[in-house]
C-alpha cells in the first residue's frame, strides 16, 4: 500500500513524487508511455518569468520563477544550466509592455553583450529587450531524477476505485491518495467542468556553426549552444492538434517554420536538424493552473443548500472525491511552475495547508455550474 499514487510522470507528477519522497512517504507513479513521454519530454524547459503587464498569472509565474531557479540549482545542479535570458519583444505593443515591465520588476537586469546584439537580425534589434539570469532544465533527465525514489510502473491507469478508505488502481495497486497529473491527455476521472485545452508544440535540436551564449526568446525560444548544438522550440503558431487534424503532422514543414522564425532573430549557419520532439501542453480557460481536490459535480449539484448563481461561491460547501487531487494546466510554463505548485500541493495533502482558491479546480466547477442552473 502506498501513501500516494500518481498518474502521469511528466514534470508535474515527477515534482510531487519528489516532494513526497522528501517527506518520507511511499509513492507509486504510473505512466503509460514512459517518464516524460508527454509534453514534458518535448519541452525546451526554459525557466523564465512572464513578461506581461500584470495580473495574477504574472505574479504567480514571478514567484514560481524565483522559487524554481533556486530549487533546481540546489537539488539538481547537474540537470540545470544557469544562463542569461535575452527576451526580445515581437512588435511595438510588446515593446511597450516590456519597457513597463523593466521599470517595475524586482529582478536584477543585466546588460547583454553589445557585440552579440550587433549580430542579431534587424527585426531583433528594432524592438525592446530584457536580459536577466535564468536557466534551462534537462527535461527528460529531470523528470527521471525526480521519480527516482518512487516505484515506477509503466502502465496505463484505466480504473480508479475507492473502496474502504483506499484507492484501488487497475484492480492491483492500492494507495491512500491519488494524484492525477495527466497533462493534455484524457483523464481517468471524467468531470464535465474540467476542460483543458491541449496546444501542440514542436522542438528541434540542431547542429549549427553559430555560437549562441543566451537563452534567446522572441518568436520562438532558442537555447544556448553547447558542443555545436542548440534547441529551438515553440508551442504557439503551430497549427495542429493530433485529435482534430485530418492530415498527419507535417514534420518537414514545421521544422522549416521553426527555423524561419528563429532566423527572424538570429542567423544560424550550417544547420542540420538532428532530433525532433513533439507534444501537447495543457491550459485552462483562465490560463491559471489547477491544483487541489476535485469536485464531485453530480453530488454537489444535487445539494439544495448551495446557491450556484452566486458570484462569490463558497468552495467549502462542495462535495469532493475523497483523497483525489489534480495538478495540471501549466500551459507553456510547466517547468517553471511544477516545483512551486508541487510544494504547495504536497503541503496541502500532508499538512492540510490551504491552497489559494484562484488555483483550485473548484473555480472551474463554480463557473460551469453557474451557467448550468
Ligand atoms: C514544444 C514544447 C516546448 C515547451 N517549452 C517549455 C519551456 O521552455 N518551459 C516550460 O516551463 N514549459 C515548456 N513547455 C510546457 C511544459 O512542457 C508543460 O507545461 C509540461 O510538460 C506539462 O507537464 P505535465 O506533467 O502536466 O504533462 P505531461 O508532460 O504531458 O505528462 C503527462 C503524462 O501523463 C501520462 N498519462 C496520461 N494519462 C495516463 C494514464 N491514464 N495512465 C498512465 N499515464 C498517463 C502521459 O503519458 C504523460 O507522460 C513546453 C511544451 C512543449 C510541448
Amino acid at each position: 500500500m502506498y501513501d500516494l499514487a500518481i498518474v502521469g510522470a511528466g514534470i508535474n507528477g515527477a515534482s510531487v513524487a519528489h516532494e513526497f519522497a522528501k517527506a518520507g512517504k511511499r509513492v507509486i507513479i504510473f505512466d503509460m508511455d514512459g517518464i516524460a513521454s508527454g509534453g514534458s519530454g518535448a519541452a525546451g524547459a526554459f525557466i523564465a518569468p512572464k513578461f506581461s503587464k500584470g495580473g495574477e498569472l504574472k505574479e504567480l509565474l514571478h514567484n514560481a520563477f524565483v522559487y524554481s531557479m533556486e530549487f533546481y540549482e540546489k537539488n539538481f545542479p547537474k540537470l540545470f544550466t544557469k544562463t542569461e535570458l535575452l527576451h526580445i519583444a515581437k512588435d511595438e505593443e510588446s515593446s511597450e509592455i516590456l519597457k513597463q515591465y523593466k521599470q517595475n520588476t524586482s529582478l536584477e537586469l543585466k546588460e547583454p553583450s553589445q557585440s552579440f546584439l550587433s549580430t542579431l537580425s534587424e527585426h531583433a534589434r528594432e524592438y525592446e529587450h530584457i536580459c536577466i539570469d535564468a536557466g534551462v532544465v534537462n527535461a527528460q533527465a529531470m523528470c527521471k531524477a525526480m521519480c527516482k525514489s518512487a516505484k515506477y510502473v509503466e502502465q496505463k491507469v484505466e480504473t480508479l476505485v475507492y473502496d474502504e478508505g483506499l484507492w484501488i488502481i487497475n484492480d492491483t495497486y492500492s494507495a491512500k491518495s491519488v494524484l492525477l497529473a495527466t497533462g493534455a491527455y484524457e483523464s481517468v476521472i471524467k468531470e464535465p467542468y474540467v476542460k483543458l485545452r491541449g496546444v501542440w508544440g514542436h522542438r528541434i535540436d540542431i547542429k549549427t556553426s553559430t555560437d549562441n551564449p543566451y537563452s534567446l526568446h522572441q518568436n520562438v525560444s532558442i537555447s544556448p549552444s553547447s558542443s555545436g548544438e542548440l534547441a529551438i522550440g515553440a508551442t504557439h503558431n503551430v497549427h495542429y492538434h493530433p485529435q482534430s487534424a485530418s492530415e498527419p503532422y507535417d514534420l518537414q514543414k514545421a521544422r522549416a517554420e521553426l527555423l524561419e522564425k528563429a532566423g527572424m532573430t538570429m542567423k544560424l549557419g550550417n544547420v542540420d536538424v538532428i532530433r525532433d520532439f513533439t507534444g501537447l501542453r495543457s491550459g485552462s480557460f483562465d490560463y491559471m493552473p489547477l491544483i487541489g481536490k476535485i469536485v464531485l459535480s453530480k453530488e454537489t449539484l444535487a445539494s439544495k443548500d448551495i446557491c450556484f448563481k452566486t458570484k462569490k461561491p463558497n468552495y467549502d460547501e462542495y462535495t469532493y472525491y475523497p483523497n483525489l487531487y489534480i495538478i495540471n494546466g501549466n500551459g507553456g510554463y510547466g517547468f517553471v511552475l511544477a516545483p512551486y505548485l508541487a510544494k504547495m500541493l504536497s503541503e496541502h495533502i500532508l499538512n492540510g495547508k490551504k491552497i489559494n482558491e484562484k488555483l483550485s479546480p473548484a473555480r472551474l466547477f463554480a463557473r460551469w455550474a453557474r451557467k448550468l442552473v
